[in-house]
C-alpha cells in the first residue's frame, strides 16, 4: 500500500489558493513543479546567514557558502548514485547540460559522416543541440521511431544505431506522453557500437529513483525546477574519463588552473565546467529539494503517481470525444498524460479548465517533430506530482465534462 502523501500538501503554500473562484488543481508539473516550504526556507536561510561567493574568499561566510554549495553537490551525487562528487556539474538546467555535451564532447568527437541518433519524442533541448552539431560537422542525425502506442521502438533503435554512431541521446521519460524509455538498454546498444549514451533526465529524476551507474549512461542531464528546486539550477552528470578529456564549455573565472598572457590551463573537475559565479543559492535550494524527495522516498513518489495514472488513464481513454496519446499501459507511464478533445483547440481546453481552477499545459510542448510525427499541432497535457491526489484527477475529469458541455 502506498504511503499516504496527502499530508504533504501543507508544505506547498502555493497550492492553497483559489483560481477563478475554484480551488487550484495544479497539473502542470512537467513544466515546473511547486516548491515546498523546506526549499524556500533553505534559500532564505542561505541568503540571511551564509551568502558569499564560493571558492574565493577565506573569510567565514565564504567558507560557509562554499561548504553549503559542495554539500549540495554531494547530496545530488548520492541521489543519483554518481560514483564521485566531481562528476556532478552544476548547470543552469537540462538545456544547459545538453548543450554543454554537444558543444564539448560533440565538437571534439563527431566528424563528417558520423551519426547521431536521437528519438522522435525528444524535447527540443535534446534535439536542436544535436541537429546543429550534425549541421556543423556534416554528420547525420537519425531518429528512432515509436510503436503505435507511443513507446520507443527498440527494433528501430537496433537498426538505427550502427558502428558509425558516435552519440545516442534519448529522454529517460517523455515530457509529452509520459513514456518511460529503456535507456539502460539503449546505453548498452550504444556501447556495443562504440558510441556514448546521453540521457535527458528532466522528466525522470523528479519522479523515479535514478542510478546513473546502474544505467551506465555516459552523460545525464536534469533540471532543479522540475524536482521542486529553484529555477536556473540543474545538473550534468558525466563519466570522469569523458569529462576529463573534454575541453571547457565556457571560459572565465573559477574554471582555470593558471592563466598566462597567451595561454591557460584548466581547473580540475567539476570546476572546469563551472565558469563564473554559479547559482550558489540555487544549488543549496536543489540540495533541500533532494532532501525532501529522499525523505519521501523515490519509490513512494513513483508509486503514488502510478496510483493516480492507473486511476485516470482508463477513465480518460474511455471518455467520449477524448483522445489520449502515449502508452495505454500505466506501468510504463510517468504522471504525464497528453490528450485532446474532439473539435477543440487544446488552448481553448486549457483556458476552459483554468476557469475550473485546473492548470494544465497546452501546445507543442517543445516537441514539434513529435507533434508532426503524430499528425498533430498541439495537445493538452496534465502532469501530476507527489502532492497531487486521485481527487485532483477527479477534478480534471469533472472539469473536462463541463468543458465539453460548454462547447457543445
Ligand atoms: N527535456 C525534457 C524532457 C523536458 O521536459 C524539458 C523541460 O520541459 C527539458 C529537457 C528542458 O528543461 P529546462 O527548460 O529546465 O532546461
Amino acid at each position: 500500500m502506498v504511503k499516504n502523501l496527502n499530508n504533504l500538501r501543507a508544505d506547498f503554500p502555493v497550492l492553497d489558493q483559489t483560481v477563478n473562484d475554484e480551488a487550484l488543481v495544479y497539473l502542470d508539473n512537467a513544466a515546473t513543479a511547486q516548491r515546498p516550504n523546506q526549499v524556500i526556507a533553505a534559500l532564505t536561510h542561505f541568503y540571511q546567514t551564509d551568502n558569499a561567493n564560493v571558492h574565493r574568499g577565506v573569510h567565514s561566510l565564504a567558507e560557509r557558502a562554499t561548504a553549503d554549495y559542495e554539500q549540495a553537490r554531494r547530496k545530488v551525487q548520492t541521489f543519483i548514485n554518481a560514483a564521485e562528487p566531481e562528476t556532478v556539474i552544476f548547470t543552469k538546467g537540462t538545456t544547459d547540460g545538453l548543450n554543454l555535451v554537444a558543444s564539448t564532447y560533440g565538437e571534439q568527437n563527431v566528424a563528417a559522416g558520423d551519426e547521431i541518433v536521437i528519438s522522435i519524442m525528444e524535447h527540443h533541448s535534446n534535439l536542436i543541440p544535436w541537429q546543429q552539431l550534425a549541421h556543423r560537422k556534416n554528420a547525420t542525425l537519425k531518429y528512432i521511431n515509436l510503436t503505435a502506442d507511443g513507446q520507443l521502438d527498440l527494433d528501430d533503435a537496433q537498426a538505427k544505431i550502427t558502428d558509425r554512431t558516435k552519440i545516442v541521446a534519448v529522454a529517460h521519460a517523455s515530457n509529452v506522453m509520459g513514456t518511460i524509455n529503456p535507456i539502460k538498454e539503449l546505453a548498452r546498444i550504444a556501447h556495443n557500437h562504440g558510441a556514448i549514451f546521453v540521457g535527458d533526465g528532466a522528466q525522470a529524476v523528479p519522479h523515479m529513483a535514478v542510478d546513473v551507474q546502474d544505467l551506465d549512461v555516459d552523460f545525464y542531464a536534469f533540471s532543479g525546477h522540475k524536482m521542486m528546486g529553484p529555477t536556473g539550477i540543474g545538473v550534468l552528470y558525466g563519466k570522469r574519463a569523458l569529462l576529463e578529456a573534454m575541453p571547457p564549455y565556457q571560459f572565465g573565472g573559477e574554471m582555470i588552473g593558471f592563466v598566462h598572457q597567451f595561454d591557460s590551463t584548466w581547473a580540475e573537475l567539476p570546476y572546469k565546467f563551472e565558469a563564473g559565479t554559479q547559482n550558489i543559492a540555487g544549488a543549496v535550494g536543489l540540495g533541500a529539494a533532494v532532501d525532501y524527495l529522499t525523505a519521501v522516498g523515490m519509490p513512494t513518489v513513483q508509486a503514488h503517481e502510478h496510483e493516480i495514472v492507473n486511476y485516470l488513464l482508463p477513465k480518460l481513454t474511455e471518455m467520449p470525444g477524448v483522445t489520449v496519446y502515449g502508452p495505454q499501459d500505466p506501468a510504463n507511464h510517468t504522471g504525464v498524460i497528453a490528450f485532446n478533445l474532439d473539435g477543440l483547440h487544446p488552448h481553448d481546453v486549457a483556458t476552459a479548465l483554468d476557469m475550473e481552477g485546473v492548470a494544465v499545459r497546452a501546445g507543442h510542448h517543445c516537441a514539434q517533430p513529435l507533434m508532426t510525427y503524430l499528425g498533430l499541432t498541439a495537445t493538452a497535457r496534465a502532469s501530476f506530482y507527489l502532492y497531487n491526489s486521485v481527487a485532483d484527477a477527479d477534478q480534471l475529469l469533472v472539469a473536462l465534462t463541463e468543458t465539453k458541455e460548454f462547447f457543445n
